[in-house]
């Protein structure tokens, strides 16, 4: 599986040669920008040797773990206005606009401490004012199916366990199991898919094999395992009856933004259903559907951020 996208140059961020910012671990790349300038400005960062230091509009950072789960989002923006990469932690940071939103788009790889350390980052040096976070996943509610959406209302780290300690699930000294999402970004991802399967589900099903997706919302489960057997996610099942969809980022980005006081929201398509079936689901769903999905809802999403002001 390791073929699914890990280990290329991050979606290409430009042939343009990267210079060298003079911040540990920073390169900023990528002069393709129509007016470089103007896109500082337009995006804001704390740490002014990553994105300038005026600050007018702060961007909203979108994220994924893996290239094909951002579709064409990164053509979008490129298309639109021009894109500034800017490399910091060995991740490739993409400052733009897409639907006149601004944006910082990247990658966090897979698994907890990846998605945490690049949230983080986001944070803190790219000044974002909201997260969104889009992929696929495992199903485990018994109604979801491959093909459908879950959105996150609430989040939680499945492996984590320092019983007896500390109740199961709860982060230590947090005093918190269930992190959640923003009710407002929630929901406004929730319409953006809703609207989605009102006018592409059937087009969608047909041309994919899949039956008309759903949307979801609740309980979405993260751990640093891909869950691939019947024992496994049957043991999810028990332990957590009411959760949806599992994955390996969503619950560690829920918490460094509760931390944080900044609002985010996570958005799930269903490539698996977390059984043994689950590598083959996951990587053709991940080759040929995930992407086609991601766009179509954060097209409608950032669409109806902008035109409600
Ligand atoms: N290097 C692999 C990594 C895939 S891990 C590759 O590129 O092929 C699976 C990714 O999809 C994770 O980011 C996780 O969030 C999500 N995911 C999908 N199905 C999952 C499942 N059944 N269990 C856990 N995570 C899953």
């Amino acid at each position: 599986m390791s073929g699914a996208g890990m280990g290329t140059p991050e979606m290409g961020g430009a042939g343009a040669a990267a210079t060298d910012a003079g911040a540990a671990g920073t390169r900023v790349a990528g002069a393709e920008a129509a007016d470089a300038g103007t896109m500082a400005a337009r995006t804001s960062a704390i740490d002014p040797s990553l994105g300038g230091a005026s600050v007018s509009h702060r961007p909203l950072g979108i994220l994924a773990a893996l290239p094909q789960e951002l579709g064409d989002l990164l053509e979008a923006m490129r298309a639109e206005a021009g894109v500034r990469t800017i490399t910091h932690g060995q991740r490739d940071y993409h400052l733009g606009t897409v639907h006149g939103a601004p944006c910082v788009v990247t990658l966090a790889r897979v698994g907890k401490v990846a998605a945490a350390a690049t949230v983080s980052a986001l944070i803190h040096a790219f000044d974002v004012e909201a997260i969104v976070f889009t992929g696929v996943a495992g199903g485990v509610g018994a109604e979801v199916r491959v093909g459908d959406i879950v959105v996150a209302d609430t989040l939680l780290q499945h492996d984590l366990d320092a019983s007896p300690l500390f109740p199961r699930f709860e982060v230590p000294l947090l005093g918190v199991s269930h992190f959640s999402a923003d009710a407002a970004l929630a929901a406004q991802l929730a319409a953006a898919c809703e609207c989605f399967v009102a006018e592409e589900g059937a087009a969608s099903a047909a041309r994919f094999g899949t039956r008309e997706p759903r949307v979801h919302r609740g309980l979405i489960i993260s751990g640093d395992q891909f869950v691939a057997s019947a024992a496994g996610v049957r043991a999810l099942r028990e332990a957590l009856p009411n959760a949806l969809a599992v994955e390996m980022e969503g619950a560690a980005i829920a918490q460094v933004c509760h931390e944080y006081g900044v609002p985010c929201a996570v958005v799930r398509t269903i490539s698996d259903t977390a059984d043994d079936h689950a590598p083959a689901s996951f990587v053709s769903f991940l080759t040929e559907i995930a992407g086609t999905y991601s766009n179509a809802i954060l097209t409608r999403f950032l669409q109806a951020r902008i035109s409600e002001g």
